[in-house]
């Protein structure tokens, strides 16, 4: 290539290319977040205090710690909630659920819209999904879900709890109802996926069970379980918009029939059947008139007393349930115990009678 001898780079008056001093670079380790880390945890009355306040960070904060599995967690978590019991128990419960695709982050977005801003109420939305253990926390309940409420100061939304056992994640679900209805949410949402067990777990926690189903191509009834229809306070059939109003209002026909074979629940109530659209956002006002035509009716005739008092008769057996079974499966000697006799039972050496007393046996030390 050819040298330019006359290039304006080469000219020593020119000036494009001095080297100005440069700025100093701030330190890697932003200051300000090393203070935050070392911030101490709240004492159980001042996490008490924050959340009677209304103070969302802070409910958070107690949410998560009833999550932990770390003993001193729990201890603080334990003594937040029994000091929230005496202001919780004002919310109307009210259990959400539906097989994936019937519109369930789409109807609860409607219905939170509707309550918010129609019947000025507090919403929080929590969701029970056992399954959630492998994604390391749930769909159900996740923010994105519901881009509407997800935005509104009056709602707060928690994904179901990740780790352990039905009964475990149940349990956290119910101490966090506690929780919110302490921070003033009047409403409480418990969704679940209506495919597995967690329906029954999500029962035993709510004042009403509402069931979203889709109408679809004759098979309506076989989507879902009947123990889980048998278990409605409300049908509501979604996607009722279109082309698709005949087939909801044929598949709502077909529910009523259905319901008119199953006696009179407990509560009295006949449970109804609708036709709605979460999407286009019609019959949602229908739906909430009809659930709190319920919650007066049971109120009225004792039931919704008897019920909230016989889940808390269930949550106690529960809770000593899951903290038998816990102290027995982490104990160290049964777990070597477990792993010998599990092999043994396998390899037909002995009855699984015999293995199951003999390892009860070591736990009661006999
Ligand atoms: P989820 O799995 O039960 O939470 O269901 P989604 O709320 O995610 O809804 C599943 C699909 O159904 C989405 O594509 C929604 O847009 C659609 N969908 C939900 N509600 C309605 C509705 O009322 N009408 C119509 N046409 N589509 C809906």
């Amino acid at each position: 290539m050819q040298y330019i001898e006359h290039h304006p780079e080469n000219d020593p008056q020119y000036k494009g290319l001095t080297v100005n001093e440069g700025v100093s670079a701030p330190p890697i380790v932003n200051p300000y977040l090393q203070k935050r880390k070392q911030r101490r945890f709240l004492t159980p009355a001042e996490y008490v205090e924050q959340i009677r306040k209304g103070n969302i960070t802070v409910l958070s904060q107690a949410v998560t710690l009833t999550e932990s599995q770390k003993a001193e967690h729990q201890q603080i978590a334990q003594e937040v909630i029994e000091k929230c019991l005496p202001f919780s128990g004002q919310s109307v419960r009210i259990g959400i659920t539906g097989v994936p695709g019937a519109g369930k982050s789409t109807s609860i977005d409607a219905f939170g819209m509707h309550l918010i801003h129609d019947r000025k109420k507090k919403l929080a939305v929590l969701a029970i999904d056992p399954s959630s253990e492998r994604s390391k926390g749930s769909i159900l309940g996740d923010k994105t879900r519901m881009e509407e409420i997800s935005r509104e100061a009056n709602a707060f939304i928690r994904p179901s709890p990740a780790a352990g056992s039905l009964g475990g994640v149940a349990r956290k679900t119910r101490e966090t109802i506690i929780l919110c209805e302490a921070a003033g949410f009047d409403t409480v949402f418990v969704e679940t996926v209506g495919v597995g067990q967690s329906e029954t777990a999500v029962h035993s926690m709510v004042d009403f069970f509402l069931l979203i189903q889709l109408s679809g191509a004759g098979d309506e009834l076989q989507g879902i379980k009947r123990g889980v229809m048998e278990m409605a306070d409300g049908i509501i059939v979604n996607k009722a918009d279109g082309s698709n109003v005949e087939k909801a209002n044929l598949a709502a026909a077909q529910y009523r029939n259905a319901l008119h074979l199953f006696p009179l629940p407990p509560s009295g109530w006949a449970p109804k059947v609708m036709t709605y659209s979460g999407y286009y956002k019609i019959g949602i006002h229908e739906i909430w008139d009809m659930i709190d035509e319920y919650i007066q009716f049971t109120k009225a005739n004792g039931y919704f007393d008897e019920r909230r008092t016989a889940q808390a008769k269930y949550w106690m057996y529960e809770s000593i349930n899951e903290q038998l079974r816990n102290h027995f499966y982490q104990s160290p000697e049964i777990k070597e115990a477990l792993a010998v006799k599990e092999q043994q039972v396998l390899n037909s050496e002995i009855s699984p009678f015999t293995a199951a007393k003999q390892i009860l046996d070591i736990y009661f030390h006999k």
